[in-house]
């Protein structure tokens, strides 16, 4: 039986989109780029519980870099070290994907890895003008497995 899921959720992947399994941009953790790593935001981020937080400049739909938490290891809460200064130091690229892309073609870029497990995704907004890309949520290889295996993935 699980078998059986496990396969029509593989075969499935062609059929999704990464839009369609993001975490939507206003439900993202983010920092902005001009933060302080003192106690307070250093707690905000272990508190998050997460493992990757996109930082921005400007508006949240502007994401620059990626914080690792492991970035924070010897990080001394009472140097009040600028968030910028960190970023400059380990400049973790971000990778960018199109809201259209499908699953399957999402999993093969992650697999391959050079960018990381984890993607913004962008729309294209045609206008009059230049078309623009708009930063509308990120997608990590845990959104594709879950659907792949059909089932959420209780986080430890
Ligand atoms: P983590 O390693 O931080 O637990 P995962 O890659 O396991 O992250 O993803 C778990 C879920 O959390 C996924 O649904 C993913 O979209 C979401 N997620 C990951 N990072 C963030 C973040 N900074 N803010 C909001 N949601 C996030």
């Amino acid at each position: 039986k699980e078998e059986v899921n496990i396969i029509s959720g593989a075969l499935d992947l062609r059929k999704k989109k990464v839009k369609d399994v993001m975490t939507k941009l206003k439900d993202c953790f983010m920092l902005p780029i001009n933060s302080v790593l003192d106690f307070e935001t250093m707690s905000e981020i272990v508190k998050s519980g997460y493992s990757r937080i996109p930082v921005y400049e400007g508006s949240r739909g502007n994401i620059i870099t990626v914080l690792f938490i492991k970035d924070l290891a010897f990080v001394d809460p009472d140097d009040n070290t600028p968030l910028r200064t960190l970023c400059q130091y380990y400049q973790n690229p971000c990778n960018f994907v199109f809201e259209d892309v499908t699953l399957d073609v999402m999993l093969k870029q992650f697999k391959e890895g050079h960018k990381g497990h984890m993607a913004f995704v962008q729309r294209i907004e045609e206008g009059d003008g230049d078309p623009v890309y708009e930063t509308v949520g990120l997608v990590t290889l845990e959104d594709v497995i879950e659907e792949m295996i059909q089932a959420e993935i209780v986080d430890e």
